[in-house]
C-alpha cells in the first residue's frame, strides 16, 4: 500500500519553520508495512488544497492530512477535501453539541465561527480529540483511506496512534516493517559498503541502504513481517551479523546519536571530562551538554583559539607552538594533558586543526585535524585529514572525538 501526506498550512512553508507530522506519520505507517510514496506541504488556498488532494487521492491507498481543522477563515482543509472527493459538506448535530459542551466545561461560550469544526464530509466518520477542539475525520473513498487530523502534533500524534493506526493496519493486510539504523563513526560509506555487502546482499527481506553523513556512516535494514515481531526478528538477525562483521564499529543501533552514546558511557562508569577545543570552537562540549543529565560527567571546555589562550588556560609551552605549530600532534597533545591538569578530570580531550576556508600552508591543508587524548594511563593521538568545507570539517573534527572518547573508555583499539 502506497500512502500521501499532506501538512496543510502556509505558516509551514516558513523557511525557519519545521513540518514535523510527515515524518512522524511515515515512521509510524512503516510499522504497519504502508510505505509513504509522496510528502506535500501545501498553503492555506483553497485552490492548491483541493488540487493536493485531488491528486493524492488520485493515487495513493492511503492519504493522510494534517493541519487546517481549526475555526478560522484559512483553514480550509475539509472543504477542500470534501470538494476533491466530490461529496457535500453536512454540520453534524452530535459534533456540535460535543463542541459546545467542550467550550461550556472551560466556562466559555463558542464563537459562531468554531460551529465548522463540527463540519463533517459526506459518508465520513468523525475521530475524537481529547485534546483540542478540532476533531479529525475518516473517509472510505471507493477503498482509498482518507484522514483528516489536526495540525498541532501534541493532538495528532495521541489520535494518529489510537484511531488512525489500528484502521490502516487492517486494510495493510496486517503487514509490518521494522527499521533499525546501525552508526558508525570511524569508517567511510565504502570501507563499510565492502565489508558487509556480502552478507546483507543475501538477505533479500531485510533490505539494506547505505547513508554516508559528516563522520558517520549509517546501515538501514528493513526487515517486513506478518507482525511487527517478526519483522523485528528478521532485522535482528541481520544486525547481529553485521556486529560480528564490525566489532566495536558500530557505536549505536538504537536511534542514539554518538553524543547521547558516549555521554551514557562517561556516566555509566563514573568517568569526568573536560574538553579543549580549537577549530571545533566548542561543538564538542555543545552536543554533549545537549544530553540531560550531562553535568554527571561533563566538567568544562576551554574554547582556546589563540595561541596565547592555549598558554594561558591550558599551560601549552610556548615553544612547543612554536616548534610543532599550533596545528600538530604536540600541541594536541599538550592542550589535552593541560586541559587535564587544569580541570583534574578523569579524561581531556583536545581538538586543533585547520577548518578552512584559510589557514592553509603547505604541509598543513585544509581538513587536517589533530586530536588527542589525556587520560589515566591513556594517551592516544590522531591525525586526521578530512574533506569538505569548514563546516563538515569542524562536523567531522567533533565526531572524531566523540569516537575517540568512546574507544578509549571502552578499551577499544584508536582507529
Ligand atoms: P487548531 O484547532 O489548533 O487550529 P488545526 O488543525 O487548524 O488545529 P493548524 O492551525 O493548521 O492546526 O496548526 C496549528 C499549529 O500546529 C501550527 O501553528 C504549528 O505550530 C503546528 N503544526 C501544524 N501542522 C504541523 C506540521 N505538519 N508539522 C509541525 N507542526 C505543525
Ligand atoms: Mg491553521
Amino acid at each position: 500500500m502506497k500512502a500521501e501526506i499532506l501538512a496543510v498550512g502556509s505558516e509551514l512553508l516558513d523557511p525557519l519553520r519545521r513540518e514535523t507530522n510527515g515524518a512522524y506519520i511515515t515512521g509510524r505507517l512503516r510499522s504497519v508495512g504502508v510505505d509513504v510514496f509522496a510528502r506535500i506541504t501545501v498553503a492555506d488556498d483553497a485552490s492548491w488544497l483541493e488540487q493536493a488532494f485531488r491528486q493524492a487521492l488520485s493515487r495513493a491507498d492511503v492519504v493522510i492530512a494534517t493541519g487546517g481543522l481549526g475555526p478560522t477563515s484559512d483553514d480550509l482543509t475539509r472543504e477542500a477535501a470534501a470538494r476533491a472527493a466530490g461529496r457535500a459538506l453536512h454540520r453534524d448535530p452530535g459534533l456540535l453539541e460535543a463542541l459546545r459542551e467542550r467550550f461550556a466545561r472551560f466556562g466559555r461560550v463558542m464563537a459562531p465561527v468554531n460551529a465548522q469544526q463540527a463540519d463533517l464530509i459526506e459518508g465520513a466518520v468523525s475521530l475524537p480529540n481529547a485534546r483540542g477542539s478540532a476533531p479529525g475525520q475518516y473517509l472510505d473513498q471507493g477503498g482509498r483511506l482518507l484522514f483528516l487530523l489536526p495540525g498541532p502534533p501534541g493532538e495528532m500524534q495521541p489520535m494518529f496512534d489510537a484511531q488512525v493506526l489500528p484502521i490502516v493496519r487492517e486494510r495493510a493486510g496486517g503487514r509490518a516493517l521494522v527499521t533499525r539504523v546501525l552508526k558508525i563513526a570511524s569508517m567511510g560509506e565504502s570501507d563499510v559498503e565492502q565489508i558487509v555487502a556480502p552478507l546483507y546482499k543475501t538477505y533479500e527481506n531485510p533490505r539494506t541502504t547505505i547513508l554516508g553523513g559528516a563522520g558517520q556512516t549509517e546501515l538501514h535494514l528493513t526487515g517486513e513481517g506478518a507482525s511487527e515481531e517478526e519483522a523485528a526478528a528478521r532485522v535482528e538477525e541481520l544486525a547481529s551479523g553485521i556486529h560480528g562483521l564490525l566489532p566495536g564499529r558500530i557505536f549505536s543501533d538504537d536511534g542514539r546519536d554518538l553524543a547521547e552514546v558516549v555521554a551514557a558511557l562517561l556516566s555509566g562508569r563514573g568517568k569526568t571530562l573536560a574538553l579543549a577545543e580549537s577549530c571545533t570552537g566548542g561543538l564538542v562540549a555543545a552536543r554533549l551538554t545537549a544530553v540531560p543529565g550531562s553535568s554527571a560527567f561533563f566538567d568544562r571546555a576551554y574554547v582556546t583559539y589563540s595561541n596565547q589562550a592555549k598558554a594561558d588556560l591550558l599551560g601549552v609551552d610556548p615553544q612547543i607552538i612554536e616548534r610543532h605549530g599550533a596545528v600538530s600532534e604536540e600541541t594536541a597533545r599538550a592542550m589535552a594533558e593541560g586541559a587535564r591538569r587544569a580541570a583534574g578530570t578523569d579524561l581531556a580531550v583536545a581538538i586543533t586543526g585547520i577548518a578552512g576556508p584559510t589557514g592553509a600552508t603547505e604541509d598543513k591543508p585544509v581538513g587536517l585535524v589533530f586530536l588527542a587524548l589525556a587520560g589515566d594511563g591513556v594517551d592516544r593521538v590522531r591525525r586526521a585529514q578530512f574533506p569538505g568545507e569548514r563546516d563538515r570539517v569542524r562536523a567531522q573534527a567533533a565526531q572524531a572525538a566523540l569516537e575517540m572518547i568512546r574507544r578509549a573508555v571502552l578499551g577499544l583499539a584508536p582507529v
